[in-house]
Order: structure tokens, then sequence, then C-alpha cells
């Protein structure tokens, strides 16, 4: 068998091999808090590279960004019913101000700085940000207000997993208020189009867009929409959300505006939100048993250039050669910018060199070597496809744009090609139970259903979610059928798997 530089491989451990990409990529590491994670350089420059592209369509679709605090009042949480029942059990409460000593040697909260009210870190920041909101409204003339914010929220998880499911994460929460339903709605699915569109043609990984059953819905929310993407492993992630709140936080906010005819009226607001779970969605759709595939539009460097050499004589020679080439290589653009080359000539064994940027899932790596320079060449792996190989140095330069473009397409190719051998149409209860039995790959399921007791005591016992209503059509689009878990007529298909 061949070696892997990721062990053990995705066959024979799956959730263990993501711990070890993680780790070999230098994307994370467990922290001494539990649940929380350090990023570092690596993991984090791409991040920066998805907040850069989101931010970029979220400026272009007319939102701005502003800052609102990290606390809670506990008694704004306490406002909307259904808001305050989906959070309350993952909320960490800060109590006090101050610490003392406690006698013993330690410290403790000085039981005189107890705070009046608690205040919460926040889990998502609707109302606070709502309860702003009722200060800026006052006429229909104020709306729309289209607001993102970058930020850091807590959820007190019980299991975490580096990126996927951390107590503390980073996002963005997107937060907008409007006059009418109508264009709350259209809001809410614009915002889910930037994210598809986002997920599919910088990130490669292909994503169905649909809206959550009422089980899966965001706590306060009318609709719950989604992206919904497919791991290397066969089980869903939800990538991204979006939500039609309807008039339910402007109520519980008293976010209210004078309309054009005079009248005074409760506003329609939404909530969107993509996290640092996307980096494990990256990870788990494109790794492959030697480490991490960054996609070309947000890769941190495009090309890596490794000089080889043996002697210091050798070393002068291949070192110019090398910032020669890294100087050409930048005057060369990719998708509207230099394509961004990084030269590692630090001083350790060259092998071990070249393996950890297999490992970072450089697209392009070039190494150098003295007979390189003395025939104007230079040898050139890609991160996947064909075998590295000898090339003219002009070529590299020439082609390297092209180069790009077609590993940020066969990535999303293959990406896709997984998912649509991994996706069945299912008629039958007890297809659908022997597809989701013990021991089976599992995919995704597209199924006639009724949103409803009967189906959510079917899944659950089969460990499964419905993912989302894909809003459309992909798979088994034939028009009403027969609910598998009722029998009651069915308008449309749900697409169910089993989900991180
Ligand atoms: P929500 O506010 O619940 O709709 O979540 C917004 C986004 O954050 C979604 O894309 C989730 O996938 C993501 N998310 C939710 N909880 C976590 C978590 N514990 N760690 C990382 N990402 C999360």
């Amino acid at each position: 068998m061949a070696k892997t530089a990721v062990s053990p491989t995705r066959a024979e451990n799956y959730p263990e091999w993501y711990q070890q990409v993680v780790k070999a990529a230098d994307l994370a590491e467990n922290s001494d808090v539990r649940g929380c994670m350090v990023i570092k350089p690596w993991g984090y420059a791409i991040w920066e590279g998805i907040q850069r592209g989101l931010d970029t369509r979220f400026k272009e679709t007319g939102h701005e960004n502003a800052y609102f605090p990290l606390f809670i009042p506990m008694s704004f949480l306490e406002k909307e019913a259904e808001h305050v029942e989906g959070f309350a059990k993952e909320c960490a409460v800060v109590t006090h101000h101050r610490l003392e000593p406690d006698g013993k040697g330690g410290l403790q909260p000085a039981p005189s700085a107890k705070l009046e009210e608690p205040l919460i870190v926040r889990p998502t920041s609707e109302t606070i940000i709502g309860a702003t909101f009722a200060r800026w409204v006052q006429s229909y003339r104020d709306l729309p207000i289209l607001i993102n914010q970058w930020a850091n929220v807590v959820r007190w998880e019980l299991r975490t997993r580096m990126f996927l499911r951390t107590t503390e994460f980073l996002w963005q929460e997107g937060h907008t208020v409007h006059a009418t339903s109508d264009e709350a709605v259209e809001e809410t699915r614009k915002m889910l189009d930037v994210y598809a569109e986002f997920a599919e043609n910088v990130m490669a990984m292909p994503v169905i867009k649909g809206e959550k059953t009422a089980g899966e819905r965001f706590p306060g929310a009318v609709a719950t929409y989604s992206i919904e993407a497919m791991m290397q492993d066969r089980k869903a992630l939800q990538a991204g959300t979006s939500h039609f709140l309807g008039q339910n936080f402007a109520k519980a906010q008293e976010i209210k505006f004078q309309s054009q005819a005079g009248e005074l009226e409760f506003a329609w607001t939404t909530s969107w939100g993509v996290s640092t779970r996307l980096v494990g969605g990256l990870i788990m759709s494109h790794a492959d048993d030697d480490g991490l595939v960054c996609p070309p539009r947000l890769a941190p460097a495009h090309v890596v250039i490794l000089p080889i050499y043996k002697s210091d004589e050798e070393r002068a020679t291949v070192l110019a050669y090398c910032e020669s080439l890294k100087a050409e290589l930048a005057t060369q653009s990719y998708e509207g910018e230099a394509i961004r080359v990084k030269l590692d000539d630090r001083d350790i064994r060259g092998g071990d060199k070249k393996w950890q940027w297999v490992k970072r899932g450089v697209p392009i790596r070039v190494e150098i070597g003295p007979r390189d320079v003395a025939g104007g060449g230079a040898f050139v792996g890609t991160r996947i496809g064909e075998k590295p190989q000898g090339m003219d140095r002009a070529k590299l330069v020439a082609e390297a744009p092209a180069m790009l473009a077609q590993l940020q397409q066969q990535m999303f190719d293959r990406a896709k090609q997984a998912r649509d051998d991994a996706s069945v149409v299912i008629d039958s209860l007890a297809e659908f139970e022997a597809f989701f039995a013990d021991g089976q790959p599992g995919g995704l399921v597209y199924a006639h259903f009724t949103d409803g007791p009967d189906m959510e005591a079917k899944c659950k016992e089969l460990k499964v979610t419905p993912r989302c209503i894909p809003l459309e059509p992909l798979l088994g689009d034939d028009g009403p059928g027969k609910c598998l878990f009722t029998g009651a007529k069915s308008e449309r298909r749900a697409v169910f798997a089993r989900a991180y």
C-alpha cells in the first residue's frame, strides 16, 4: 500500500483522519479551554479568504458592517419565547465583575461585585441588535436597514470538534429590517443565494439550497433556509443559514415604524450567518490522505517555490533563480489579482519541506535545483491530478493561471460527482430503513414526507435528519407523491441524511 502523509486514512477511520488533517495542515489545535480551539496562521489565512470573499459580496448587495456588544442582558433573551428556549441551554453567563482572594491562595468572584442583572455572552445577536434597531427605525424612510457584523459567539456545545462545532466560534451575522414581508423574504433568499454562489464558486463545494423543516428551524424564525453540503463520508453539513424572522423579533424588541399611510406597523426582520464551520466543510469536501487540498480561489498561496541545493555556492544561484521566478509568477494574474507566490527558503530537509506544503494543500509546488537553473526549467507538481514533471520556466509562468483555473474546476467536479454518486430517490419506508441501516455507506435520500411527529420519530430512530426541502428541483422531481412516514399525499421531496 502507498504511504500516505496523513494517518489514519479516510477509509481506516474518518473522524480521526479529520483531526489529523487539521493537525497536518497546521490549521488549528485544541486549546486549554474545553471546546475552544486555537486557529493557527494557515487556518486563519483560509478564514480571512472566506471573510474577504463574503464581505465583498455582502457589500455588493448593499450591506454595511457594524459592531454590537459581546454581552446581552439576560432579560433581552427572555423576550422571544422560542428564542430563549432554543438558546438557554447553551449560554455562558457572566454574574460578577471582580475577583478577590478566596483565602486559600486562589481567587473567587467577589460576592460584593455581583451583577444586578446577569449578562450572557452572545450565542447570536438578534436581541441586542433588535433593541438597537428599535431606536434606529421610526419611519418607512429609515428602511431597509441592512447590517452585517463579523464577530465571535459562544454556544456551550456538549460535543465539540475543531471548526465543525466549537464552543466559541467566529462568524458573520447579517441582520436586516424591512417594511414588508415580501421584501424580508426576498432578502432571506438573496443571502442564501450569496452563500450558495460563494460555496460553489470559491470553495468548490457543491451545495443544496433548501428550506428547513419545522423541527430544524432557528428558534424564533418563521422560516429557516440553509445550504447543505455532502462530506466525503456521505454525511451532510449545514454550511450556512438564512432566517426569515417574520415580525416575531420586531414584536419582542418593539421595532416599529410609521408607514407611508401613516400607520404604526411592526417591521419584518431577517438574519443570516456562516461560521468557521466552513473551514471544516472545506476540509471534508476536498482533503485526501495526504492532507488538505485548497481550492485556488481560497488558497493563501497559489504557488510555493522550494529551492533545493547542497552547497553554499548552489544555494546562491538557486535562490537567485527562485527569487526571479517568484517575481515573474507574481506578474501573472489569476481572478483579477496577482498570483500569490511563496518562496520557502527555510533551512530544513527538502523532503520534509515539500510534504509540509502538500499537507497544507497549496495548489502548485515548484521545486528548483541546480539542474533546473542550468536548463531554465522547473519541477512542477499540482496538489491533485497528474504526477509532478519537469517544465520549461516560461511555460510555467504563462500557464500558471490556467493551471489554477483547471484545479478549481476539477475540485468542484470531483466533489459534485461524489455527491451525485451518493444521492438516491427513495419511495418506500423499507428502502429508506435499509439505506440508513448500520454498516451501510449512507448518502443523501430524496423522499416524499409530511413534516411532523411520524417523520421525526423515524428519523430519530435511524439517526437521520431531514436536511432541507430543496428550493430547486434536483432529484426525483416527479411531482406529488406519498409520504414515506404517514402515507399522506406529499407535494415535494425533502433531502434526508446523517449529518454533522
Ligand atoms: P444559526 O445562527 O444557528 O443559524 O447558525 C449560523 C451558522 O453558524 C450556521 O451556518 C451553522 O452551521 C454555524 N454554527 C452553528 N453552531 C456552530 C458551532 N458550535 N460551531 C461552528 N459553527 C456553528
